[in-house]
């Protein structure tokens, strides 16, 4: 498990953390917020880990000493990741027993004892407000750390109680070059991933790892190769054939990456600024037939139907408007 320093990203927060570590000033909650993989569980655990650290210098943990050894293997005594039981929330029966009959006692053998809560967004109110006696009150050993991915699901008391640290986007570089490191890809690939994950290092890996978005990019591309050379007929059955990958959030940001792309190469004739490498044939060969405005117009369309879909808009008729839209520019 990470420590601070192996973190990539994140600076403002770990220095933030470690500062309160060194001022002795480390507060009884925290609420980490930011997207899927986007850190949260790494950041808590390398903070708890230093917190109970028998050895830690300079607010980084040893690794070597009992705690780091029992967290390492999830074994900590004074360690607690708190989880739904019954039901996918967070009860108020969950909470009771992981963690307000749990900070009765002090910790069995270190200075602290860590109250992980993971997808916090899922506790329910009445959870919420049995956790809230103890973030009132809170034994002078309990640190408390609530991960969520939706800051706006919690009690404005609950808030009100917690440090909240909101986790930021990644830059695109930083994380090329961690999966370039971490996972070997060249960086071709490694670049691509970049920048279809949100500035998410946890997309960016599951990215790489999904075999089905491979081929859904594949199949998204073809389509779009395909637009202008179809009737509208046999785009509407193109549209309805995309409605089969409605459920991935990256469906658009991969027609959008294409014609940026094209709109890129279109501009500068440069193919070094190419993100997608792989389809450098069929970016070159769209920036010949369309003309700048059109490539522009298409990207704002694709922009438009991401707001639509948030408005509930089916997914098939905005499909549908947006390929005959595209195909009529
Ligand atoms: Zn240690």
């Amino acid at each position: 498990m990470p420590d601070f320093k192996d973190i990539t990203g994140h600076e403002r927060i770990i220095k933030s953390l470690k500062e309160s570590i060194k001022s002795n000033k480390v507060s009884h909650a925290y609420i980490f917020s930011g997207l899927k993989g986007s850190g949260k569980k790494l950041i808590a655990d390398a903070f708890a880990k230093v917190l109970n650290c028998q050895n830690a210098q300079n607010e980084e943990s040893c690794g070597k000493c009992h705690s780091c050894i029992q967290f390492e293997s999830r074994n900590n005594p004074d360690v607690f990741y708190v989880k739904a039981t019954k039901t996918k929330s967070i009860s108020v029966d969950d909470i009771r027993e992981q963690v307000v009959e749990k900070v009765k006692t002090k910790p069995y053998s270190y200075n602290y004892k860590i109250f992980i809560i993971d997808k916090a967004d899922t506790l329910t109110v009445q959870a919420q407000n049995a956790l809230l006696k103890t973030l009132e009150e809170p034994p002078e050993y309990v640190v408390i750390m609530l991960l969520t991915q939706n800051i706006e699901s919690f009690l404005p008391t609950v808030l009100s109680r917690c440090v909240v640290m909101k986790l930021r986007p990644i830059n695109a570089d930083k994380i090329k070059e961690y999966i370039m490191s971490f996972k070997g890809l060249n960086e071709t690939d490694a670049r691509f991933y970049s920048q279809y994950c949100g500035g998410s290092i946890g997309e960016a890996l599951r990215l790489s790892e999904d075999e089905e978005f491979y081929a859904m990019r594949q199949d998204v591309i073809d389509c779009l190769n395909k637009l202008d050379s179809l009737d509208t007929a046999s785009v509407m059955l193109m549209a309805k054939d995309i409605e089969k990958y409605k459920l991935y959030p990256e469906l658009f940001d991969i027609m959008y990456m294409f014609y940026r792309d094209v709109l890129c190469y279109k501009i500068l004739k440069d193919e070094n600024r190419i993100i997608e490498k792989d389809k450098t044939e069929d970016i070159k060969r769209q920036a010949k037939i369309l003309d700048e405005k059109v490539i522009s117009r298409r990207l704002e369309a694709i922009i438009n139907i991401k707001k639509q879909l948030k408005q509930n808009t089916p997914f098939q008729l905005s499909v549908e408007v947006l390929f005959i839209n595209m195909k009529e520019n």
